[in-house]
């Protein structure tokens, strides 16, 4: 018997016409004979208005409280499906993050999953009734509920799907998979069939906004396979699965853009051993992200180090810094947030040198400047002005060869 975990995000549950669609899909798979965990996401912009609302009544949201609040979305559709099942005749029950018996560390609104217990969701299976599971949430070693940070239902579904022995976990969203480009941009990105898990990875670490970074990471460590689909077409997806060996892999996927990172400058910093040091670490104990580091070289003893955090993180990165001026030797600190990281991504890059180069130069050609770099085995990102973030992904897509066009 194949069992699937199927995760519906917010667009696909926005209001009861689609959570009846997403009810027939789910008896269907039923008819089929499949069995099927269900996880679903808040309606719609939910989680959203929920933050604004606590935004407006308080200056101070304690993340205790702020779970508690958040996780509320998930109830509301869990519930609702488990009607429109009901209505079906598809037997279902419904189960907060804590009645699955996912365990979490105590980090609110950014908890980690420690442990999915998921006796009850087994219980509700071996019965031939349909677990419909609150995503994004969990409870915490000291039995406080959390939640798992923005977009954290993947990362549920995933992790049941791996707890659960699952044979695949079914992405359902509003896009129809994973492409060469964002099509808003590039109306001749090409839907990418089947890609690797490291691939996935970069794509999601650098702007491709289709999966959460950590619920791919999770199914590359738990060997779950994916497939990214649309709840509003049905059409067939995206395979994200271990690499192919028997396959040549392309040089370049996709090319992805990010304009959710800011640039942080502390100039002036002292040049001897240990500033990077307690600077980062005082960042990682804060949970703040860093991606890009760059440091250049020291005129005089001093030097400028500049790092990239997520918007959200700016403000708690710029007290870190500030904090630190004095104990840095540092003159002052600079937050800059009109930036946008332009990525390319591809597994067949560790073989085939001169893709930096070919990268850098159509950059060039357009008279766009390169702020930052960073490089891993199979991706290149390049730190842009963000007003010509949109026109480098548009001709790296181009000189790249990338478009329907090509394939
Ligand atoms: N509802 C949560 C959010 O909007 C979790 C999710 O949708 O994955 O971030
Ligand atoms: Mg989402």
């Amino acid at each position: 018997m194949t069992l699937v975990v199927q995760k519906f995000g917010g667009t696909s549950v926005a209001d009861a016409d689609r959570i009846r669609a997403v009810a027939d899909h789910i008896a269907r798979t039923r008819r089929a004979g499949d069995d099927v965990v269900v996880v679903v996401s808040a309606m719609g912009k939910a989680t959203d208005d929920l933050l604004h609302l606590a935004e407006q009544v308080s200056r101070t949201r304690p993340g205790r409280e702020l779970d508690m609040l958040l996780t509320s979305g998930e109830r509301i559709s869990m519930a609702l499906l488990c009607m429109a099942l009901a209505e079906r005749g598809v037997a279902a029950a419904s189960f907060t993050g804590s009645q699955a018996g996912i365990i979490t560390d105590t980090i609110h609104t950014k908890a980690r999953i420690l442990e999915v217990k998921g006796d009850r969701l087994r219980a509700a299976l071996a019965e031939a009734v349909v677990p419909v599971v609150a995503g994004f949430q969990g409870v915490s070693s000291t039995r406080d509920i959390t939640t798992l940070g923005r977009g954290g239902s993947d990362t549920t579904a995933v992790a049941l799907a791996a707890a659960l022995g699952a044979d695949r976990c079914e992405i359902y969203t509003d896009v129809s998979g994973v492409f060469s480009a964002d099509p808003r941009l590039v109306p001749d990105a090409r839907k990418l069939p089947r890609i690797s898990f490291e691939e996935m990875l970069e794509i999601a670490a650098t702007g491709g906004r289709v999966l959460a970074l950590r619920s791919v990471e999770f199914a590359r460590n738990h060997h779950v396979p994916l497939l990214v689909r649309s709840s509003f077409t049905w059409e067939p997806g995206t395979v994200i699965t271990e690499e192919d060996p028997s396959m040549e892999q392309p040089v370049v996927s996709a090319v992805t853009h990010d304009t959710s990172q800011a640039k942080i400058t502390l100039a002036g910093v002292a040049d001897r051993p240990g500033i990077a040091a307690s600077l980062f670490r005082h960042l990682a104990d804060r949970s703040i992200n860093v991606d890009m580091i760059v440091q250049n070289i020291s005129h005089a003893g001093t030097t400028d180090i500049s790092f990239t955090v997520p918007l959200d993180d700016v403000a708690a990165s710029r007290q870190v810094a500030e904090s630190m001026l004095e104990e840095l030797s540092a003159a002052e600190v600079v937050t800059d947030e009109d930036v946008a990281m332009v990525s390319l991504v591809g597994a067949g890059m560790k073989t085939h040198p001169g893709v930096t180069a070919t990268m850098f130069e159509t950059l060039a050609a357009e008279g766009i400047n390169i702020e930052m770099i960073s490089t891993s085995p199979i991706r290149i990102s390049c730190m842009v002005r963000s007003a010509v973030a949109e026109r480098a992904v548009q001709v790296l897509h181009r000189a790249f060869e990338l478009g329907s066009a090509h394939s």
